[in-house]
């Protein structure tokens, strides 16, 4: 513990936002960094708690006490060290994370928890600038062969791990470029796209080879998946040339909404509006699907419909509304029945903060309306939530003006052809099957095929996908090996 009296003389400090006016007119990063001091003083507030939850909480289990500990010494290089350790990209984490560990801070019971996000951070971005973050090859060679099935977080810890333990490690990615949600999903303006393209530098030292524009597979995809893939090569070949193989494909097919008018020009699944935005901010082509001047509504409440809410202030809409079917949580969490566990309370991200954004909750979407095959409006009906379930309330139909209609209500699982042409079982969500735990854990039913991330948990986050990846590649190390080294 840096200093006992720290949670009870300083205020929690959250990293400063560029104004709003300003931000709009970019997409680049508009979060800066605590500087040194900043940092070192939100460290001094970490009480080093007898049990730490936020080490529980943290789905990777990172040693928050140790690293808060260590930056409060001035010891910045060894707390990178302590983070790297369960950690391999916490320079994602510190942006995108929605930061699990900061609601089960003890200091949150009664105080504003510890920073630990924004420290994550300024330990990462300063392990680049002080040139800490190099290669780490292997020192000894297995000859062992692995494929890893799509460059996603959970894909690229799962290579980064395996190829640390001595493995020659090749990456299979159907888009362009590697980095899964993280480059083709998640906007720029809350991970810049330079940061992925300098981990799989540092991977590529590693030894790790990335082969982009291949599909695994039989090639076919469901409608709404991007693809950039030149070449396929089929599950057989893949399994006559490696040992191993792991699934990390995602959780790519998006939620439908199949009601009248779904078919109008206007009506898109919303990353077919973020990927092409990537895209062009990367050089591509422009977005074909403009906001400027359009009423927009987002329909889905989480990560994905905010994106499109802040890509569509990014892009001058008129309106954005954003509507949610379950009933609008309360401003502020009951603290005593929610810690340490996951608190129910609204969650404003900084995109509804860009613009006046109409959130509307309890409503369900009855129609698209449209003239001459492009939508106009949408129609709607409220609901009721008894018990967990809703009913429609009579007479609440309403009309809202809409000439963009982006569907965020989630992912349902992994590309099927993708697992059948490995004939790994599905569990009832359609994600392969597999358990997490002990020996045996992410192995699906055929031997030497693993699977982590979102393609076997279904849609998630990017902390657990990096976890899944670790965890994934410490059980192929050791079928490969008899027994592993690597972390868990
Ligand atoms: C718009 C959006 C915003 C999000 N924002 C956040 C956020 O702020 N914070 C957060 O924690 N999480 C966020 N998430 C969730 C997070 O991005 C995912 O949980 C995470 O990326 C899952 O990682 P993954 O490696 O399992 O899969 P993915 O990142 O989906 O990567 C899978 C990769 O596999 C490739 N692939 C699929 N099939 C094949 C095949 N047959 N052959 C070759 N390659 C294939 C795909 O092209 C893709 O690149 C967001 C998700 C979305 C959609
Ligand atoms: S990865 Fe996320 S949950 Fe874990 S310590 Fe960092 S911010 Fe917290």
């Amino acid at each position: 513990m840096g200093k006992p009296t720290g949670f009870l003389e300083r205020q929690r400090l959250s990293e400063a936002c560029e104004p709003v006016q300003a931000r709009l007119k970019h997409y680049r990063e508009f979060v800066a960094t605590l500087n040194d001091e900043q940092t070192r003083v939100q460290s001094s507030r970490c009480m080093d708690c007898g049990t730490p939850f936020c080490n529980n909480a943290c789905p990777l289990n990172n040693i928050v006490p140790d690293w808060n500990d260590l930056v409060y010494r001035g010891h910045w290089e060894q707390a990178l060290k302590v983070l790297h350790s369960t950690n391999n990209f916490p320079d994602f984490t510190g942006r995108v994370c929605p930061a699990i560990c900061e609601e089960a801070c003890v200091l949150n019971i009664n105080d504003e928890s510890v920073g630990i996000k924004s420290i994550e951070h300024a330990i990462a971005d300063k392990g680049w600038q002080m040139g800490w973050i190099v290669p780490q090859p292997a020192s000894v060679r297995t000859g062992r062969k692995v494929a890893v099935v799509g460059s996603g977080p959970s894909g690229l810890a799962a290579a980064q791990q395996l190829a640390r333990a001595g493995h020659e490690v090749t990456v299979f990615e159907k888009n362009d470029r590697p980095g899964g949600l993280l480059v083709y999903g998640i906007p720029n303006f809350k991970l810049d796209k330079s940061l992925i393209e300098r981990r799989v530098g540092q991977m590529e030292a590693e030894g790790v080879v990335f082969r982009t524009r291949v599909i695994v597979g039989s090639g076919s995809l469901p409608a709404g998946v991007a693809s950039d893939a030149v070449e396929r090569v089929s599950a057989e070949e893949i399994r006559r040339e490696f040992d191993a193989v792991v699934l990390a494909a995602g959780s790519e097919t998006p939620r439908e909404l199949p009601i009248p008018g779904r078919e109008l020009r206007g009506v898109y699944a919303a990353l077919e509006f973020l990927i092409p935005q990537n895209r062009q901010i990367g050089g591509g082509k422009a977005n074909p699907i403009n906001a400027k001047g359009k009423h927009v509504v987002v329909i889905g409440g989480g990560d994905t419909g905010s994106d499109c809410v802040g890509t569509s202030y990014r892009h001058r809409a008129a309106s954005v509304t954003q509507l949610e079917l379950l009933p609008r949580p309360p401003e502020q969490e009951n603290k005593a029945t929610t810690w340490p566990y996951w608190p129910l309370r609204l969650r404003t991200s900084s995109s509804h903060l860009e613009g006046e954004t109409q959130r509307l909750f309890s409503i369900a979407t009855r129609e698209f309306i449209g003239d001459q095959g492009a939508l106009k409006a949408i129609r709607t009906v409220d609901l009721d939530w008894k018990d967990g379930k809703m009913s429609e309330i009579a007479g609440s139909e309403r009309t809202y003006p809409a000439d963009l209609v982006f569907l965020a209500m989630g992912f349902v699982g992994p590309a099927a052809d993708l697992l059948e042409s490995f004939g790994v079982d599905k569990d009832a969500r359609g994600n392969v099957r597999a358990t997490t735990d002990g020996p045996g854990g992410y192995a699906t039913n055929v031997a030497g095929v693993f699977a982590a991330g979102d393609a076997r948990r279904g849609q998630s986050l990017v902390v657990w996908a990096i976890r899944e990846g670790r965890q994934c590649a410490r059980e192929v190390d050791a079928f490969l090996m008899r027994s592993s080294s690597l972390p868990r």
